[in-house]
């Protein structure tokens, strides 16, 4: 007997809530939900469509894990304490097995975070997961992509380009490196440790030059990046410098963060570094105009084929 709609949301979805900022959760018409006085509200959506967003042949357990954490990213890049989600699900069929992998990835990184899943739907139809996810930052303490000034310094957390590295090379790729497309990890800890550190943010979900690129256009400013500086892992630092620069700048699926830092600011940054566990290095800074500058150690001018990940 095939799982009836209802079967299968409290079988996989209905669990046990431990916020008490959930007055009531998955099974009425709509959650009800208390957000903490004094706070905005973050609220963002992302989609992942099998094929486009991940490989068909990915385990479901890391599916799972990879919808919720790349909507947490966009929070982290807000600066914003996670709290709760909504999870639109549209499947061709009531498959156990997936269902169970699926939801026994998202429920790990979901308790990892304290985030309470409070409500859905499910469809049938083509794969489609749709999350919305919300959460806390204090009034007027929010990362935006609108706030870089001349003079601030660009840094970027973890490494670059191991993502598209995994992606383009799946077959002889390290397990390591595998992981950082499968299981890309939100850099939490790290949006909320920069409230009021850095003064600009965004998550790279799109490529480094694209996503960066958003800050500048958000600022009305421009940067000079020196390219050599881009943090790259031990994979990356064996490939050829074009390959690996190439994947650095305009591969996506890195989900860490790149944000800006005024100079008074910039001493604040190694202890943050040490308390979340994660490299930050400066790779260039901010400029009143002039575009995007990519620059060799050399001085020369590095330009970009395909600056970064676009759907249409
Ligand atoms: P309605 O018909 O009123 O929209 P549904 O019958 O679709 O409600 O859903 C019943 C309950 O289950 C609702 O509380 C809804 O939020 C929740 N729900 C449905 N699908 C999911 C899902 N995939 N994950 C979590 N909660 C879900
Ligand atoms: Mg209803």
């Amino acid at each position: 007997m095939p799982l009836t709609e209802f079967e299968l949301i409290s079988r996989y979805f209905d669990r046990p809530v431990r916020r008490d900022d959930v007055a009531l959760g998955i099974g009425d018409d709509a959650a009800l939900l208390r957000p903490p006085p004094g706070r905005e509200l973050a609220l963002s959506t992302d989609t992942l469509i099998a094929g486009v967003h991940f490989r068909d042949d990915f385990p479901p357990r890391d599916i799972g894990h990879r919808a919720l954490a790349v909507n947490l990213s966009d929070l982290a890049a807000m600066g914003a304490e996670p709290a709760w989600a909504i999870l639109a699900l549209t499947l061709p069929a009531a498959d156990e097995q997936w269902l169970d992998g699926f939801s026994t990835g998202f429920f790990e990184l979901a308790d990892a975070h304290h985030v309470a899943l409070v409500g859905g739907n499910t469809a049938r139809g083509p794969l489609n997961i749709t999350l919305a996810v919300a959460g806390f930052v204090p009034v007027g303490m929010a990362l935006r992509r609108d706030g870089a000034r001349a003079g601030d310094a660009i840094y970027v957390s973890g490494t670059l380009g191991d993502a598209g590295y995994a992606l383009e090379n799946w077959r002889t790729a390290d397990a390591a490196t595998r992981q950082r497309l499968l299981r890309p990890l939100p850099r939490l800890a790290l949006g909320m440790a920069l409230r009021g550190v850095a003064s600009g943010a965004i998550d790279i979900s799109d490529g480094f030059a694209a996503d960066l690129g958003h800050i500048l256009e958000r600022s009305r400013a421009g940067a000079r990046v020196a390219v050599e500086r881009l943090p790259l892992s031990p994979v990356l630092h064996k490939l050829d410098r074009s390959v690996a620069w190439r994947l650095a700048l305009s591969s996506g699926d890195d989900y860490e963060l790149c944000f800006t830092v005024p100079p008074a600011r910039e001493g604040d940054l190694s202890a943050i570094s040490a308390r979340c566990g994660c490299a930050l290095t400066r790779v260039g800074e901010i400029t009143a105009g002039g575009g995007l500058q990519l620059l060799a150690a050399d001085g020369a001018a590095i330009t970009l084929e395909r600056a970064g990940h676009r759907h249409f």
